[in-house]
């Protein structure tokens, strides 16, 4: 229960900190070097068609209004229907 209020006040930034490294040539020295980087990486994963959640809080987004009417109130859309492809 506390758990789920937690979740509710929400601080999640959807995003976390991960370190990037990259191999760098270094035309003076004529070596490699590697560069690190930080930077924010979204947390969201696909857990539908339209939807997706975080997976550090659990908050789940829709990609459109529609999408979101169409999980939350069960509303037809002709377009998020079983795929024609
Ligand atoms: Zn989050």
């Amino acid at each position: 229960m506390k758990n789920k209020l937690n979740n509710m006040k929400n601080s999640c930034k959807h995003q976390k900190l991960i370190e990037v490294k990259t191999s760098m040539y270094n035309h003076y020295t004529g070596e490699d070097h590697i560069e690190e980087n930080w930077v924010w990486e979204d947390t969201f994963e696909d857990i539908d068609l339209h939807r997706y959640k975080c997976t550090q809080c659990g908050k789940i987004h829709y990609y459109s209004g529609a999408a979101k009417a169409y999980y939350t109130k069960g509303t037809e859309n002709p377009t998020l229907g079983p795929t024609c492809d």
